[in-house]
């Protein structure tokens, strides 16, 4: 640090000083009593809240010598009754133990329970008030009452012996009871069957179900979560088996997968894996595509918008079985319809080729042949290199009734233009988002396998941040929702907060703090912390490490610090496990320069000093009085001419002879044109973060100077820090690139700016906002015009209403959280659409 360099001082005279300097507090003396300094430790090592290292996971925050997963794989026989919406499957499970603890029981859940009008998830959601109800909202609750939803499990047995397995049903949970304890290495296999009907995802909506086309009789099917899925079984948690509320999606164990979909013989099947028969369910002319569609420019496609639309009126005469299989899988989907628009291109990434698919009705044209299967592309190529190769052989989007889910391989994705074809600026952009969101989920949490019943952030936060770096490598200017610092501002200052680290189920405003707040994080945490190079190696290293594995919290906090060699608890604490928010401000300036100890030079500084000081009100107003000493000049004496701040012969000689016993370089040092600046900044949210400043200079030049947050460690509220220049200083910015969430940026400025804004005038009406009845009652009877309903309230109220804004706070003032009204164009920063959130 430069102000060390002062230090070399060894008088007497400067002591005090350089302590001062060191310890601002001391400068004046005593430090204050009633300072105040935090009780909480916001540096607190994070150890005694973070599990114990052990054999499974290291203290490293990498997978231990000992790490263990079940592996579990599934071989299914799946038709889909598209007269009636229905699915009946059977499946064979093999599971393998590969903990060292003896099963006697093993766990499914049955997501689809989610449906039925006595689950948790329908009989715990409440409603604080109904205000008005769409009529969408009221078919959803009515078809609620009477939908069939759920498993019918119609067959639980042992694969080998045929013998039925006692099974019980625990809401949205299904436990097995095993004939024999299965110990430590052994293999499991059984059979289910089963059946349910697919709910109609345009009124009981899920991550799944069927969309049905009025004008042409179709439907498009998007099904996941659909087969009875072994619950994951961990050193960390044992059984997770916590009951499925909606919110907190699932994890499951990682295995490979045979999948024989019947499907009416016209459909197109989409889904998880490759195609082992393309032979007995494409045409030539498909497979042909296919082949070309390897060495592709730009993508091709297998099925074209004509075809498709023709495919439309088809009528099935029979059945047809797509098999597909997918290795080293934590799930499987598929979607299927006779709608589709097939379009493909293939990729590499690292060794792999990838196969990057779209299918999508004519409804979704021309966006879809337009976007698509390129954001699959762009997302491939970006992820890869923040994580590791996709490893899959292809990766599909589908356009359905689900507004964004993902599954490994194929994702869901919802939106599509107007009818005619032309769309929004969000449209367009929510879509290239959604594909790029969605698709990035096969790295988390397909891959690395995290929990997300139990940590929405681990898997959203993760891939929002991921999406964030891939959308501003789409194009310049690309109007991401989420990951500057700015956009999270409304979100952090707000109330009805909960920290990152809350259960899935329990989060509070689900999309800012699962998603936005992490992402965000981890933004501030590479650009503000780490620095890109740090972080991005370190971020490599967790993915790599938990690659195909199932990583904890702690496992990504330590890899992070363990790879960065940065202790970042300060860090998780004040972002993940806290709902602090950064509001740091400048609060006090003090400039301060070496006393020479020179009697011409330092009495002259006392002068102008004494001048500055402005004549008080009564100096002012007598000073015409008539004064007595002035009438008997007898009464004035030696001190009515003496200045104590002339210099005095005495003074000279004293300063000469100090002058004298310094060395040369000391005598160079105090002569040293230097500005010490104490800077105090107060930390008004409660979020350490890093100090960063703008300094201006009066010569207009500027000096950036970046602080870490460990400045805050000894007293978090309050920090004075020497800045020593060679010019003066005009003014100070904190965090001038927005880069670090500051909620409150007009405390960062140093002198505080003065605050523009505007408001508009008005006429204010003359009947208050009712308007007068008696009149326009008048009004119509004489223009013959149908009266207004009482109460209802009149144009120019309403406009008054808008423009005057109601006393909200000047917009420039908080720049982030309200936008001027006047908004931009559309084109430049549209926002996409929020009623459907993706997964
Ligand atoms: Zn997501």
């Amino acid at each position: 640090m430069r102000y060390q360099s002062v230090q070399v001082f060894g008088f007497t005279f400067l002591m005090a000083f350089c302590i001062g300097l060191v310890s601002a507090p001391s400068l004046y003396g005593q430090e204050s009593k009633n300072q105040k300094f935090s009780q909480e430790d916001k540096f607190r090592q994070l150890e005694e809240i973070l599990p114990t290292p052990n054999r499974e996971r290291a203290a490293s925050g990498a997978p231990g010598s000992d790490y263990w997963q079940q592996k579990v794989d599934y071989e299914i026989d799946i038709r889909l009754n598209d007269e009636t919406q229905e699915l009946f499957g059977k499946e064979v499970i093999t599971y393998t133990n590969n903990s060292k603890d003896r099963l006697s029981y093993l766990w499914l859940q049955l997501d689809a329970n989610i449906h039925r009008s006595n689950s948790d998830a329908n009989l715990t959601t409440t409603t604080d008030n109904i205000a008005g109800l769409g009529f969408g909202s009221l078919k959803t609750m009515l078809a609620k009452e009477v939908f069939d939803g759920g498993f019918h499990i119609t067959r639980c047995e042992d694969a080998s012996t045929k013998k039925k397995l006692k099974h019980t049903i625990v809401k949205t949970m299904m436990r097995v009871d095993l004939p024999q304890l299965l110990e430590p290495g052994q293999t499991f296999q059984f059979q289910v069957d089963w059946n349910y009907e697919i709910n109609n995802s345009r009124i009981l909506r899920g991550r799944s179900g069927c969309e049905f086309f009025e004008e042409d009789g179709n439907y498009i099917y998007e099904v996941a979560q659909w087969f009875p899925r072994l619950c994951a079984y961990t050193d960390a948690t044992g059984w997770q088996h916590k009951q499925f509320l909606g919110r907190g999606e699932f994890t499951l164990e990682m295995g490979d997968y045979v999948v024989r979909i019947t499907a009416p013989n016209d459909h197109v099947v989409a889904s998880t894996g490759i195609l082992l028969n393309p032979e007995q369910v494409l045409t030539e002319l498909q497979m042909e595509r296919l082949e070309q569609a390897k060495s592709t420019k730009q993508p091709l496609f297998i099925i074209t918008p004509e075809e498709a639309k023709k495919n439309e009126s088809s009528k099935p005469d029979g059945t047809k079985t797509w098999i597909f299989k997918a290795d080293q899988v934590r799930d499987f989907a598929f979607a299927s319809s006779r709608k589709f628009i097939w379009d493909a291109m293939q990729h590499n990434v690292g060794d792999y080729p990838v196969m990057a698919m779209s299918f999508y009705p004519n409804e979704g044209e021309p966006l879809w042949s337009k976007y698509s299967t390129h954001a699959i592309i762009h997302t491939l190529e970006v992820y890869s290199r923040y994580t590791f190769d996709y490893p899959y052989p292809v990766a599909i989007s589908v356009n359905g009734p689900v507004g964004g889910m993902e599954y490994p391989m194929i994702c869901f994705n919802g939106p599509r233009p107007e009818k005619d074809g032309t769309y929004s600026a969000s449209t367009k952009y929510g879509l290239i988002s959604v594909i790029i969101h969605e698709v990035g989920h096969n790295y988390f949490p397909m891959i690395v396998n995290t929990d997300e019943r139990q940590w929405t952030w681990m898997d959203e936060g993760l891939n929002t941040f991921l999406q964030y770096l891939s959308e501003q490598e789409w194009e310049e200017g690309y109007p991401s929702r989420r990951g500057e610092p700015r956009d999270i501002v409304g979100y952090m200052r707000s109330p009805n907060q909960v920290p990152i680290m809350t259960n899935s189920e329990s989060i509070l405003q689900f999309g800012p703090n699962g998603y936005s707040k992490p992402a965000t994080a981890l933004n501030v945490l590479r650009e503000t912390v780490l620095g890109r190079e740090l972080f991005d190696y370190a971020f490599k290293e967790y993915a790599k490490r938990w690659k195909f594995k199932r990583p904890m919290p702690a496992d990504f906090f330590r890899t992070m610090e363990d790879a960065s060699g940065i202790d970042l608890d300060w860090f998780w604490r004040g972002w993940f496990y806290s709902n602090d928010h950064v509001d740091l401000a400048i609060t006090e300036v003090r400039q301060l320069n070496i006393n020479t100890k020179n009697p011409v030079l330092e009495k002259k500084i006392r002068r102008a000093k004494r001048d500055g000081i402005p004549e008080s009100n009564s100096e002012a107003l007598n000073k015409d009085l008539v004064k007595r000493a002035d009438r008997y000049p007898e009464l004035k004496d030696f001190y009515n001419s003496y200045d104590s701040l002339d210099v005095t012969p005495e003074e000279r000689r004293s300063y000469d002879s100090f002058m004298k016993s310094l060395t040369d370089e000391e005598r160079k040092l105090i002569g040293m044109k230097r500005n010490f600046y104490l800077i105090t900044i107060e930390n008004v949210g409660g979020l350490v973060m890093p100090v960063i400043i703008d300094a201006e200079f009066e010569d207009g030049t500027k000096q950036h100077v970046r602080i870490p947050a460990e400045i805050w460690r000894k007293d978090n509220l309050k920090v004075t820090k020497l800045l020593m220049t060679k010019k003066p200083i005009k003014s100070l910015v904190l965090d001038p690139r927005l880069e670090t969430a500051d909620v409150e940026l007009e405390n960062n400025y140093f002198p505080r700016r003065i605050m523009k804004s505007r408001f508009d005038v008005y006429k204010s009406s003359r009947w208050g906002s009712g308007g007068n009845p008696m009149k326009t009652d008048l009004n119509r009877k004489k223009s013959g015009k149908k009266p207004a309903k009482v109460g209802q309230v009149s144009e120019e109220t309403k406009k008054s209403a808008a423009g005057t804004g109601g006393g909200k706070k000047s917009d420039e003032k908080k720049p982030v959280v309200k936008k001027p009204a006047t908004k931009k164009p559309a084109t430049k920063k549209p926002v996409a659409k929020k009623g459907k959130g993706n997964e």
